[in-house]
């Protein structure tokens, strides 16, 4: 049985590698953080969840209907009944209209993760396991962690990460470089959840904005705490990268009194820097990345360009390389 190493156990490595254990491979999971899930993350309070990374998801492909359709089924993710609205800060000038439209969103239930949990229930995680050097000898790969362990006799590794981290292990394990704008594809986002009542104009709000791309409130997400997350845009939150999280804090609260009207309490919870959140739209998607020989490849949602959908295609594009290699050396031996 062929093994096979996933390095990233994000929505990406979670689907390649339940795809691929689902034809017989032999595969064993990393990731650095304390649990699966990624971007798709929710973090925990006593009040329940706060999603800091994606908000929610759309389906358009057939394959992402059929898996979100299961996940439905088993009550690991549900359809979000949000209000959707638009707000627009032009040169000071604020307004806030509904926006409604017939688009179903979904989201993760109790958390965004519970879906990549789920693909990953019966798969060998290792977590906090941050690899931060690979080597390929005689056809095997072997895997080294930051805390010393090595990890061997992989046939095949897949790199699920942001291209900047992908770049990052590739040149510390002195393999090609295989990115021309790595540091630009993923941009940064910073997170900010606030508690505060949520305004009659909508829970799920888009922003033309010159801070902010969307404010979302989370009263209709089952176990969340009940509270606003508003998420800056790449242009603001890279120009304030190395703020601390009371700048942050100070912004969301003058955005919920002045452009929501808030009257009532604010009170701050948690802020979160992402350094690689969201697609450039600048940058041509590159698709996955396949180097055959050394039977690696490395693919993420940036290879289709960002959101939850493409990161499920780039887990399947990706098991279906593995899966096309093996068949061919089995018919050419
Ligand atoms: P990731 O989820 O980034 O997974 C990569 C994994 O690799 C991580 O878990 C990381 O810990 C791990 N890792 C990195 N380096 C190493 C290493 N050296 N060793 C081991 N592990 C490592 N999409 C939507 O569709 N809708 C939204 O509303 C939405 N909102 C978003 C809001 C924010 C703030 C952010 C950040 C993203 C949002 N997205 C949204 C995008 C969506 O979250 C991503 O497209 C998707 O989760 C990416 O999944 P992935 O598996 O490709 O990458
Ligand atoms: P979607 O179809 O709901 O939205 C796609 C885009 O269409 C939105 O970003 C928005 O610009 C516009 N839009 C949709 N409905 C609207 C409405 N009712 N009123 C006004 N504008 C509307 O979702 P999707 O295509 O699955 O995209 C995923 C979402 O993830 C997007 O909102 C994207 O901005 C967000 N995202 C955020 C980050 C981040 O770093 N914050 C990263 C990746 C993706």
């Amino acid at each position: 049985m062929k093994k096979i190493a996933v390095i990233g156990a994000g929505l990406t490595g979670a689907t390649a590698a339940a795809k691929l254990v689902q034809q017989g491979f032999q595969v064993t999971v990393f990731d650095k953080g304390r649990s699966a899930g990624g971007r798709m993350s929710s973090k925990r309070t006593e009040q329940g969840y706060l999603d800091m990374g994606a908000q929610y998801f759309t389906a358009r492909s057939d394959a992402f209907k059929q898996q979100v359709q299961q996940w439905l089924e088993a009550g690991q993710a549900e359809v979000w009944p949000c209000t959707t609205a638009l707000l627009c800060n032009e040169d000071g000038v604020v307004s806030l209209k509904s926006s409604k439209d017939e688009q179903r969103r979904f989201i993760g239930v109790p958390s965004m993760q519970s879906p990549v949990k789920a693909l990953l229930q019966d798969i060998a995680l290792n977590t906090g396991c941050r690899i931060q050097k690979l080597s390929y000898q005689r056809q095997s790969w072997s895997l080294l962690s930051d805390e010393g362990k090595t990890y061997t006799g992989f046939d095949a590794v897949l790199l699920t990460l942001p291209p900047v981290q992908v770049q990052q292990l590739m040149a510390q394990s002195s393999l090609p470089e295989v990115f021309d704008t790595a540091a630009n594809l993923l941009e940064p986002c910073w997170a900010v959840a606030m508690q505060a009542e949520a305004s009659p104009a909508g829970d799920a709000i888009f922003c033309q904005h010159p801070k902010l791309r969307f404010i979302s409130h989370q009263q209709y997400k089952s176990g969340r705490n009940c509270c606003y997350i508003l998420h800056f845009n790449a242009a603001f939150s890279a120009e304030h990268l190395q703020q601390s999280a009371d700048f942050w804090f100070a912004e969301a609260t003058a955005v919920l009194r002045d452009e929501l009207n808030i009257k009532q309490a604010i009170e701050p919870l948690v802020a979160h820097r992402w350094l690689y959140a969201s697609q450039n739209d600048q940058i041509t998607a590159p698709g996955c990345i396949a180097l055959p020989d050394q039977q690696l490849w490395a693919g993420g949602d940036w290879s289709y360009g960002g959101r939850v959908e493409n990161a499920y295609l780039a887990g399947l594009a990706l098991a279906q390389a593995v899966i096309d290699s093996h068949n061919l050396v089995q018919e050419s031996a």
